[in-house]
C-alpha cells in the first residue's frame, strides 16, 4: 500500500492544491477511512472561502463515503473493510452535557468536517468513529454521499417536525438540498407544495412527488399556501432571511418555518404573525449518526436518490466552482480511484 495519498487542499482563500500527503495511522477513538466518494456542498464555502474560522491547508469535504483500512485504539463496533460514511459533524466526545443529555448534535466539543480536521476531498482521510455513519449495501458510494449532508438535512428535519401523514408540507427552493427534501416528504405521507421561482421547475418539482408547485415569482407563495389550506411546515432549503419571510404568512396555525439554509440575512416576521396562530420560526442542523443511518436506509427502501453528477477527485476545483455557480443539477460527487461505481 502505497505511503502516501492524494489529497486536494485549500491553501487559502479561494485556492486550491493537490498535494501528495503521509499515510498517518488513526488514532484514538479514530479510523481511517480509504476514501471513495466525496459530495460538494455549498457548507465547503466556508472553508474555501475562510467564513469558518479555518486554519489552512486545509482539506475540505463532509459528504464522504469510504471503507474502513485501519482502526486506532478505543474504537469499538466498527470493522477494517466496513463502508461507511462521514458527514458535517465530525463526532460527538460523549462526556458533555449535550451528550449526556442525549443531544449529540449540539455536542460542545464536535469538530465539523473538513473545518477543523481534514475532510473528504481526497484519497484518505482520518475520521472520529462517534461521527460514522452505515451504508447499505444497495447504495453505491457516490449515490449515498450527498444523502450524508443534504440528505440527512432534510430527512432529520422532516422527521422531527410536528407534522403528521396527510399534513401540508412545503418546501422552498428546489435546489441541492430540496429535491431531496420533496422526495423525502412524500414519501413520509405529506401532501407537498413545491416553492421556485420560474416555471421550469415545475415538471421536476412533480416527477420528484410534489403534489402542487407553486411558482413564487408569479404567485404570492403564502397566499398560495393558504388557499391550500395553510402549510403545517414550511422547510426552507434556499439561504436568505427573504425567503423564510415571504412564506411565513403561508403557515396554518401551529405550524412551523424550518430554516436550513445559512446565510448571516436576519429573517423578520411580525409578533402578530407569530402570537397570532402560534407559528413558528426554528432552525435545524443536520442529525445525529442514527438518524443519518435511518436516512440512508429509507432512502435506499423508497428510492430516493440525489441527482448527482460525478467527476474524479482531481477535478475538485471546477466542480466546487460549477456548484457555486449554482449550475450543479443538482449534486457534484468527487470520485476517487477507489471507488469501482457499484454498490457493495
Ligand atoms: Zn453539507
Ligand atoms: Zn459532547
Amino acid at each position: 500500500m502505497s505511503a502516501t495519498y492524494k489529497a486536494i487542499q485549500v491553501t487559502k482563500p479561494g485556492e486550491f492544491e493537490t498535494v501528495m500527503k503521509p499515510l498517518v495511522d488513526p488514532g484514538l477513538d479514530q479510523v481511517r477511512i480509504r476514501v471513495e466518494a466525496s459530495g460538494v456542498c455549498h457548507s465547503d464555502a466556508g472553508t474555501v472561502e475562510g467564513s469558518f474560522p479555518i486554519i489552512w491547508p486545509r482539506v475540505p469535504g463532509h459528504e464522504v463515503v469510504g471503507r474502513i483500512d485501519a482502526i486506532g485504539s478505543g474504537v469499538r463496533g466498527w470493522e477494517v473493510g466496513q463502508r461507511v460514511g462521514v458527514g458535517f459533524l465530525g463526532g460527538s466526545c460523549g462526556y458533555c452535557e449535550f451528550c449526556r443529555n442525549g443531544d449529540l448534535v449540539n455536542c460542545s466539543n464536535q469538530e465539523f468536517t473538513g473545518i477543523h480536521s481534514d475532510g473528504g476531498y481526497a484519497e484518505v482521510m482520518i475520521a472520529k468513529a462517534t461521527g460514522l455513519v452505515r451504508i447499505p449495501d444497495d447504495l453505491s458510494s457516490a449515490d449515498a454521499a450527498p444523502l450524508l449532508c443534504a440528505g440527512l438535512t432534510t430527512f432529520n428535519a422532516l422527521r422531527n417536525s410536528p407534522a403528521k401523514a396527510g399534513d401540508l408540507v412545503a418546501v422552498l427552493g428546489i435546489g441541492g438540498l430540496g429535491h431531496l427534501a420533496v422526495q423525502y416528504a412524500r414519501h413520509m405521507g405529506f401532501e407537498v407544495a413545491a416553492i421556485s421561482r420560474g416555471s421550469n421547475t415545475a415538471e421536476l418539482a412533480k416527477k420528484l412527488g410534489a403534489h402542487h408547485y407553486i411558482d413564487s415569482a408569479a404567485t404570492d407563495p403564502a397566499a398560495a399556501l393558504q388557499a391550500l389550506g395553510g402549510a403545517k411546515v414550511i422547510v426552507v432549503t434556499a439561504s436568505g432571511g427573504k425567503t423564510v419571510t415571504e412564506t411565513f404568512k403561508g403557515l396554518r396555525p401551529g405550524g412551523v418555518s424550518i430554516d436550513l439554509g445559512a446565510g448571516p440575512e436576519p429573517i423578520e416576521v411580525t409578533s402578530v404573525d407569530l402570537i397570532f396562530g402560534e407559528r413558528k420560526v426554528a432552525g435545524s442542523l443536520t442529525g445525529n449518526p442514527a438518524t443519518a443511518d435511518t436516512t440512508l436506509r429509507f432512502s435506499a427502501l423508497g428510492g430516493v436518490s440525489a441527482m448527482i453528477e460525478t467527476v474524479p477527485l482531481e477535478e475538485a476545483a471546477s466542480a466546487y466552482a460549477k456548484m457555486m455557480a449554482g449550475k450543479a443539477r443538482f449534486r457534484m460527487v468527487l470520485v476517487t480511484k477507489n471507488d469501482n461505481g457499484q454498490p457493495k
